[in-house]
């Protein structure tokens, strides 16, 4: 290793640690912190942001990654791990570094600010279902995250610029006939379903509705995760409003679910979902831990494990063979000699919602492709904030059939744009995408997947999706990953199979 190498790992190693203590303190936000500590705990977030942004656009940082990055030398031998690791771990700090350099101080600070100033106001906004009190705040950050796509700089559309933060050299070109190619295969999947349904008219879900111990929920929880190979000494589950991932690193992993008093599954397939994101952070690259190649290589990839673990495994059939036995022994009342079958069913519902999070896997990504188009032309200047009620209520009526009464409904029911998170939505189908399609690699390695399941031994699941994703970290963007693990690019056509053998099955279409 030469000197310059050792001392960008340093460098580059202190941003990623200052990042780490950043995640813990949102983290405590969301789980521990007192309401009166709320404003202080703003202010040490935002200090603590402004310091890396320091460092990571410090120009002597700046010249030992571009020399680097310049440096023939580095990467030369590919057949060598270590220099390929090196050679990619430079890629992507510069890739990292040059995005935010291009962003005008003046910029970051503007959108700091409108963001926490939005996200107050959608908060009040949807709890009073008042739009006109939220749309000035969305149209200054649609304005501002404009000027950010022009100072980032794109190919193609401006959308492309937002893009790319999240989903590493995605194209919305590319993307966008992939999810209405997804959503023409779909649409007559619902249709069937929904024929299906008001025939029997029967209700399988209310199995799993009623009266359920949260104390027990949270047992049956933390003994699904221990199942499925988390590792409690290197993390943790706690509680919050919106479930989700955080943490520092391999050996610190922190989920948080919510459990329904009312409903088994919400807490259930939340810890689930948490769950398969947290065995991918657990699975990251130890050696490569502090440097930009200890991350996920996307977050398309990031949710792909999420949506593997709760809906190939967790909402199979075979995940009921295994579990229904403990479910009844911890909700005797309510689940009494429930099958594995009847269990399969209750999770597995069909229903066309107004609600993203709520919806089912097949209706699903319909939500996404909405929120994709509305983006696209709010980037693009070919609508604006004040068309977005409408054209939202319009296009939902047109693919599910659905209106929502109010925008809380409707609009304003996702955090994401309040936050300035333009560009992410796409992230969810693509996690749903690759999951499908490396569910069939991994099973064309491992034989009956259903069979592991079944008997509750997904070890060898996890073991491949160690080998072939987690332990690669950063090293391969989520594309190349794909045909490397895959042997082909993204394809929607696994996860129509997946969907019409297991929905056909389910409701005989
Ligand atoms: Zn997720």
């Amino acid at each position: 290793m030469n000197a310059e190498y050792a001392r960008f790992l340093l460098l580059a190693r202190e941003i990623r640690d200052l990042g780490a203590a950043g995640a813990l303190l949102a983290w405590d936000q969301e789980v521990l912190l007192p309401p009166k500590g709320l404003a202080a705990r703003a202010r040490h977030r935002a200090a603590l942001a402004g310091v890396v942004h320091e460092k990571m656009c410090a120009p002597g940082y700046g010249e030992l990654v571009d020399g680097l990055a310049a440096d023939g030398e580095l990467g030369g031998g590919l057949e060598d791990r270590a220099d390929a690791a090196a050679a990619a771990a430079v890629r992507e700090a510069k890739r990292d570094r040059d995005r935010a350099v291009k962003i005008p101080h003046a910029l970051v600070t503007e959108l700091a600010e409108a963001t926490s100033l939005s996200q107050q106001a959608w908060q009040e906004a949807r709890a009073r279902d008042d739009w006109p009190a939220f749309a000035p705040h969305l149209a200054r950050l649609v304005a501002l995250k404009r000027r950010e796509a022009a100072a980032v700089g794109h190919e193609g559309e401006p959308y492309n610029a937002l893009l790319d933060e999240f989903e590493p050299g995605a194209r919305v070109e590319t993307l966008a006939p992939l999810l209405s190619g997804l959503a023409a295969e779909i649409v007559p999947l619902i249709a069937a379903i929904g024929e299906a349904r008001a025939r029997t008219g029967d209700d399988p879900g209310a199995l799993l509705r009623g009266d359920f111990d949260v104390v027990r929920q949270e047992k049956f929880s933390r003994e699904v995760l221990a199942g499925m190979g988390f590792d409690m000494a290197a993390g943790r589950l706690d509680v919050s409003a919106h479930p989700f991932t955080s943490g520092t690193g391999p050996g610190d992993v922190r989920l948080t679910t919510r459990y329904d008093p009312c409903d088994l599954r919400v807490g259930l397939y939340a810890t689930i979902h948490e769950g398969g994101h947290g065995l991918y952070e657990q699975g990251l690259p130890v050696e490569f831990e502090g440097t930009p190649l200890g991350d996920c290589a996307s977050l398309g990839i990031h949710e792909s494990q999420s949506r593997l673990w709760e809906n190939f495994v967790g909402r199979s059939r075979a995940f009921w063979e295994h579990w229904a036995p403990r479910a009844r022994e911890l909700f005797p009342e309510r689940l009494g000699r429930a099958a594995p079958e009847a269990l399969h069913r209750a999770v597995n519902e069909v229903r066309p919602s107004l609600i993203r999070i709520e919806a089912d896997e097949v209706t699903y990504n319909l939500h996404i492709a909405l929120r994709l188009e509305l983006e696209r032309a709010l980037l693009a200047g070919e609508i604006e904030t004040a068309d977005l009620p409408a054209l939202w209520n319009a296009r939902l009526r047109s693919t599910l059939g659905l209106t929502p009464a109010t925008n809380r409904e409707g609009v304003l029911q996702d955090i994401h744009w309040a936050c300035g998170l333009f560009g992410y939505f796409p992230t969810y189908t693509l996690g749903n995408l690759y999951a499908a399609q490396l569910r069939e690699a991994a099973a064309a390695a491992l034989g009956d997947l259903d069979a592991l399941v079944a008997r509750g031994d997904t070890a060898p699941l996890l073991a491949w999706l160690r080998a072939h994703v987690h332990a690669r970290g950063r090293l391969l963007r989520a594309g190349a990953l794909c045909r490397e693990v895959t042997g082909r690019d993204l394809e929607t056509a696994p996860f129509v199979r997946y969907l019409q053998g297991k929905f056909g099955a389910l409701y005989g279409v």
